[in-house]
């Protein structure tokens, strides 16, 4: 596998927003820079273009970007669930970008993707990626063989953290906590993805911290998630609304006890997975992200409360400042597609 050589454009602070992205839709595309021969409001071209993909549950983005991350061009797809319609609607957002970006799939050094499930790195495997409709594919084979490229696979938390500590110009070490259908951490230390020695590094959503707690799909008892993540409150809030985080937070703010009790459950589990990831890696910035924060942007607010509680009565946890090293990744910064594309750019790529 080749390894990507980029000149190294000397980078300025930036962060990856766009501004008009609002909200998913059923197809767009977002034009963030101008035309071939001008320079895009985020500087000159400096360096040649990369496309990196997010397969999501929901929707599929393909960004365009420069040498320093800056997002040139994105589109967005709904995605379809199966092996075949994953794959199709991934290559028809990527090529869409780069005829946008005028450059040609089979001329790029490498293409990232990052996905949900279990991926292999080195072959580009995808497994148990369950709200694809995927249980096992051949991912990066078969979209390098669409795409006449070289393609790497990473798992999406991975990515995302990987785009945000770019987007957010986090020095040294950071973790990115995705609070999603379930919940996982991306830490980044150095520059560079921490890993581990199986790939299990930052899946904080599988602590326990209730012996007695609801069962996890992962055997054990109790775990962060259970409590922690959409699932865990589609388990213990019932409603007919797609979005059960959504009608738990209108419940509780309209004084349904029982809703309140899920919902102190929900910031004090986020809070203990932000206090987990500083007293393990000791990262400069948890920032969070995934669909349960775009649903509720105030939780962000309680969280940071919780976490200013427990510093009041431990001066351990008061010297470490947990509150001040809470972040939350813009909205329509495309942190996950942009960490796709600068997949194997932090050198701890396997090849
Ligand atoms: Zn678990």
């Amino acid at each position: 596998m080749r390894r990507h050589r980029s000149s190294k454009p000397s980078c300025d602070r930036f962060d990856g927003r766009r501004s008009t992205l609002t909200a998913p839709e059923q197809s767009k595309e977002d034009d963030v820079g101008s035309d071939s021969t001008s320079t895009s409001p985020a500087g000159p071209r400096s360096a040649a273009v990369r496309i990196g993909i997010d397969i999501g549950g929901t929707k599929t983005e393909a960004v365009a970007v420069d040498g320093c991350g800056r997002v040139l061009y994105s589109v967005e797809l709904p995605t379809v669930p199966g092996p075949r319609a994953v794959i199709d609607t991934a290559v028809a957002a990527a090529n869409r970008v780069a005829e946008l970006s005028h450059v040609a799939m089979s001329g790029l050094d490498a293409i990232g993707v990052g996905v949900p499930g279990t991926v292999n790195t080195v072959t580009g495997e995808v497994q148990h990626a369950l709200n694809l409709g995927v249980t096992r594919l051949d991912l990066g084979n078969q979209l390098a063989q669409r795409f006449g490229s070289t393609v790497r696979v990473d798992n999406d938390v991975k990515a995302a953290a990987l785009g945000a500590y770019r987007v957010m110009a986090v020095r040294n070490s950071m973790a990115y906590l995705n609070l999603g259908t379930g919940t996982a951490a991306g830490i980044i230390v150095d520059g560079r993805v921490l890993r581990g020695a199986k790939g299990a590094a930052g899946e904080v959503g599988h602590i326990p911290i209730d012996p007695g707690g609801a069962r996890c799909p992962c055997g054990q008892r109790g775990c962060l998630e259970t409590v922690a993540s959409g699932s865990g409150i589609a388990r213990q809030w019932s409603t007919d609304d797609p979005y059960p985080v959504r009608a738990l937070l209108a419940a509780a703010a309209g004084g349904d006890l029982a809703a309140r009790a899920v919902q102190r459950r929900l910031v004090e589990g986020i809070a203990s997975a932000v206090r987990v990831l500083v007293l393990t890696v000791d990262v400069n910035a948890v920032v969070l992200g995934g669909g349960l924060t775009r649903l509720g942007r105030t939780l962000i607010g309680e969280v940071h409360g919780v976490l200013a509680g427990w510093a009041e009565s431990s001066p351990f946890l008061e010297s470490l400042n947990l509150p001040g090293r809470l972040m939350l990744v813009p909205e329509g910064s495309h942190a996950a597609a942009v960490g796709a594309a600068l997949l194997g750019d932090d050198g701890s790529w396997k090849s």
